[in-house]
């Protein structure tokens, strides 16, 4: 008989509980909590625990539903859960509520309405700065007055575990000034974070950066897979396009901001300080530990705290023009890059543009980690992996 615990150094401790999207064998799609090694499914407690909500909001494919309760409930419900949790540790597991991590499929936990890729680091912007336009001017003259940002697309944001196809461009070689259309062979990982926007805004009205709190519902990890040869010879003057939306990888568990709260910083200093509209006083960053590994190598260990913008004047700034959000966007920090070449959060930079190093070669699998805390109040994010694939045949 198998009785409940959580082994010493897991990610996912009673401190955590992070929500998914999870399936065994023949089931439906349903929410689930992580758990030490377990995965709760979550309806089949809602009687014990006693929700004060609908529970069919946790019987469907994806956590929309759930999150748009709003902040108030789902707290709640973590807070129920947590203290009927805390009575199993040591109980016969009951194969009703639980399910072995290894015997359970994971799924993209939400509907992505709108994903919008910010560009917080200024490390990172600057590193790419000055390789891909002028050593001198790294930094545009926008970079330190508002957090820079560009669409992405929602419909190519897949779980963790998806393998990701080498993609197909058009590509300028070093002897050519015209490009031709093949396989990309500068591929890379972009190491970032993201939140789920957790409440709905008005069109027309933006959100007052003392109340972006009540928007955000949690925290994912996020690979931007990125193809630098194509993104180098679209990207002027409108942005990244093709080179960046052929994928973005998420981990399976989002993270509740609850369970960062005791992870709060201060972040970088602003200088200049930022418009009123952007100004946050209090301690907005996290300290969260990244790394990044290629096939079991690693290859970064980088941090949240590092973010110039943090993540509320992100979505303060994102509304500010009263383009509306709503429940299930999200929103990506860019690369975190932290000062020293090992924390850089892209092969681009690690290799300096590929003078050090290669770009991903096809069977490569990239595997990033996130975690804050440690013993019993460790909360981490799991992995997000994926392995990349050769390119189609080009037909034409
Ligand atoms: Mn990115």
């Amino acid at each position: 008989m198998t009785r409940f615990s959580i082994p010493d150094g897991s990610d996912f401790t009673l401190a955590n509980l992070p929500f998914g999207i999870f399936s065994t064998a023949g089931t439906a799609h349903r929410a689930g909590i992580r758990v030490g090694d377990f995965v709760l499914d979550l309806a089949t407690v809602a009687d014990e625990v006693g929700f004060d909500f609908d529970s069919t909001v946790l019987s469907v494919p994806v956590l929309n539903d759930f999150i748009a309760l709003g902040r108030a409930k789902t707290s709640a419900a973590r807070a129920q859960v947590k203290s009927w949790l805390e009575k199993q540790v040591g109980e016969p597991v009951d194969e009703q509520h639980f399910h072995r991590i290894g015997e359970v499929s994971l799924h993209l936990p939400i509907r992505i309405g709108d994903y919008t890729d910010f560009y917080s680091s200024i490390e990172h912007a600057t590193n790419v700065g000055r390789m891909f336009r002028d050593p001198e001017n790294a930094l545009l003259p926008n970079w330190r007055h508002l957090p820079v940002g560009y669409h992405g697309r929602a419909s190519s944001v897949v779980v963790s575990g998806t393998p990701i196809r080498r993609p197909i461009g058009q590509v300028v070689g070093s002897a050519s000034q015209s490009p031709g259309f093949q396989p990309s062979e500068r591929l890379d990982f972009e190491l970032e974070m993201a939140f789920v926007v957790g409440k709905d805004s008005e069109l027309g009205e933006p959100v007052d950066i003392a109340d972006t709190e009540e928007y955000i519902f949690g925290m994912l990890l996020f690979n931007d897979w990125s193809a630098r040869d194509i993104q180098r010879w679209e990207y002027v003057p409108l942005g990244p396009f093709l080179g960046k939306s052929f994928a973005s990888s998420v981990s399976p568990w989002i993270v509740p901001m609850e369970a960062l709260e005791p992870f709060r910083v201060r972040g970088p200093e602003q200088n200049p300080e930022p418009l009123p509209y952007l100004r946050t006083e209090e301690n907005a960053n996290y300290d969260i530990e990244l790394s990044v590994a290629v096939n079991d190598r690693s290859v970064c260990r980088s941090n949240t705290k590092y973010l110039y913008w943090n993540i509320r004047q992100q979505l303060a700034h994102q509304t500010s023009n009263g383009c509306n959000v709503r429940v299930g966007d999200l929103m990506a920090s860019g690369t975190i890059s932290g000062q020293r070449p090992d924390s850089y959060g892209s092969l681009l930079e690690i290799t300096d543009n590929g003078k050090s190093g290669d770009f991903l070669q096809d069977g490569d699998t990239v595997t990033m980690t996130a975690h804050a805390g440690t013993g019993k109040h460790r909360v981490g994010f799991g992995d997000v992996s994926g392995m990349v694939l050769p390119a189609r045949v080009i037909s034409r």
